[in-house]
C-alpha cells in the first residue's frame, strides 16, 4: 500500500482562528474523525469553515491531506488555550472510523507511517506518541480505543520508527511509502550465484541506495563518499550491498572496485556451476571486466558451465573467456559439485545465527534459524540455498561448510 500526500494549507488570514500560535512540537497525537468522510472531504471542511477546530492531518486510505502547518498549533486536543496537547500536538485524524471497515483499517495502517515519520521528523520517541484521549475527557481515537488497540497501534508505530532509523523505510511524509525493508540478518547476505562478492568504495559525495535494481526504485537511504561496501549480487548496473539494505549504482564515476574477496573467487574453494543465457545476446569478453574486449557472443538458451566468478563476469569453462553473471542475463540451472540424492552434512560457519526460510531465496519468510557449529544434511541445491533434509527449510550454502 502507500498514500498520496497533499497540502491543502488553511489561508494566513485564518491563522487567527485556525492555528494562532507558532508551534515546536513535542507530541503526535492520534484521532479517530468519528466520521466516514474522506481526508480529502475532512480537511476541505476544516478549513473553510471559522470555527476553532483544526488538526494537523488526515488520513485516508489513499491520501494524506494536510490542512495546517506543521510548525503551528491547531485546537484538536479538548485541552484549552495552553494546554500542552493543543500547543504543543501535531493532530493526526484517521478517516472512515464511524463506520469501520476495510478503509478504515486502510487508513489506520497509512496513518502508522505517518505518524512515524513525524516522530522521526521532530527527533521524538514513542512516548511521544498520544491519544487525544491523554490531553482531555474525550473517547478518541474511539475506535482503536473501543477494539482496545492502543498498545498495537503504538507498536506498529515504533516498528516503523526503527525501520527508518535503520535506513530501512523512508522518512520522508510526503513520500507515500508504506514499505519497511527486513531488518539485516547474516543468512540475507546470499548471492544470487555462488562467488559473486567484492568490494567498491563510494568516489561521489553521496549516493542513493534504492531498494530494487533499478534505478527508478526508491530510494532507501545513502551511502558517502570514502565509505566502503560488499557486493553481492549485480544487476542492471546496480551492485546489491551485502547489509540487505538495498542496492548502489556500480557506476564508475560513483564507485570503484577496492579488492576481490579472494575467498569466495579462489579455485579451490569455488565449484563450477551452469547457467541459462536468458538475454538475446551476451557479449564474451577476454578478461573479467565489463570494459575488456569482447572476443565473441553466446545467444539466448545457450547453456554454459562458469568454473570461476570475477568482478560480476563468470569464466566460461571451454576457455573462450568470461561473461556476465548479470541475472537480467543469465540464470543458473543446477550445480555440478558433488551433491548426491543421499544429501551431504554441512556445518555452519561464519556467522553466528542463520535464517531457515521457506524456499530457495531471501525473499521467502524466515521459518526458524540455525546456529554457529551446528551440523545438517542438505538434499538440495537451488540458487545459493540448500534445503535441510529434515524438512524444515532452506538455508544459505553461503554460511555452511561442506564436512
Ligand atoms: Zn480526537
Amino acid at each position: 500500500m502507500s498514500y498520496i500526500f497533499k497540502e491543502n494549507l488553511v489561508s494566513s488570514s485564518k491563522y487567527s482562528i485556525k492555528c494562532p500560535y507558532p508551534m515546536k512540537p513535542r507530541y503526535v497525537v492520534c484521532h479517530n474523525t468519528a466520521n466516514d468522510a474522506s481526508a480529502t472531504n475532512e480537511v476541505s471542511y476544516m478549513i473553510r469553515n471559522n470555527n476553532s477546530v483544526s488538526y494537523h492531518l488526515a488520513v485516508d486510505d489513499t491520501c494524506v491531506i494536510q490542512g495546517i502547518p506543521l510548525n503551528r498549533n491547531a485546537w484538536h486536543a479538548g485541552d484549552g488555550s495552553s494546554g500542552p496537547g493543543n500547543r504543543y500536538g501535531i493532530a493526526v485524524e484517521i478517516c472512515y472510523s464511524k463506520s469501520g471497515g476495510s478503509k478504515y483499517t486502510a487508513a489506520e495502517e497509512n496513518a502508522v507511517y505517518v505518524m512515524a515519520r513525524l516522530l522521526y521528523q521532530y527527533d521524538l520517541g514513542i512516548d511521544a506518541l498520544k491519544q487525544h484521549a491523554d490531553f482531555s475527557a474525550k473517547n478518541c481515537p474511539h475506535r482503536i480505543r473501543d477494539e482496545g488497540r492502543w498498545n498495537s497501534v503504538k507498536t506498529r508505530v515504533e516498528t516503523v520508527l526503527q525501520a527508518i532509523k535503520e535506513g530501512r523505510c523512508d522518512p520522508k511524509l510526503s513520500s507515500g511509502t508504506t514499505v519497511i525493508l527486513p531488518p539485516y540478518s547474516p543468512g540475507d547476505e546470499s548471492p544470487s550465484l555462488p562467488g559473486l562478492k567484492f568490494t567498491v568504495k563510494v568516489i561521489c559525495n553521496e549516493l542513493n541506495i534504492r531498494k530494487e535494481a533499478s534505478f527508478t526504485s526508491q530510494v532507501v537511504g545513502t551511502v558517502k563518499k570514502g565509505e566502503v561496501y560488499t557486493i553481492v549480487e549485480v544487476s542492471n548496473g546496480l551492485g546489491r550491498l551485502k547489509s540487505g539494505v538495498g542496492w548502489i549504482s556500480m557506476g564508475t564515476d560513483y564507485v570503484e572496485k577496492v579488492t576481490v574477496d579472494s575467498s569466495s573467487t579462489s579455485t579451490d574453494s569455488f565449484s563450477s556451476f551452469t547457467v541459462k543465457v536468458i538475454c538475446n545476446e551476451l557479449n564474451i569478453r577476454k578478461e573479467a571486466s565489463f570494459t575488456s574486449q569482447v572476443v565473441g557472443t553466446v545467444k539466448k538458451g545457450d547453456v554454459y558451465t562458469i568454473v570461476e566468478v570475477s568482478n560480476g563476469l563468470g569464466r566460461l569453462k571451454s576457455g573462450a573467456g568470461w561473461i556476465s553473471m548479470g541475472t537480467d542475463y543469465v540464470e543458473k540451472v543446477t550445480t555440478t559439485s558433488s551433491s548426491s540424492s543421499s544429501g551431504y552434512q554441512v556445518k555452519i560457519v561464519n556467522c553466528s545465527v542463520l535464517n531457515v526460510r521457506s524456499g530457495a531465496g531471501t525473499s521467502y519468510p524466515v521459518v526458524t534459524t540455525v546456529k554457529a557449529n551446528e551440523v545438517y544434511t542438505i538434499v538440495d541445491e537451488s540458487n545459493g540455498f540448500g534445503k535441510l533434509k529434515s524438512g524444515a527449510g532452506w538455508i544459505s550454502l553461503s554460511y555452511t561448510k561442506k564436512i
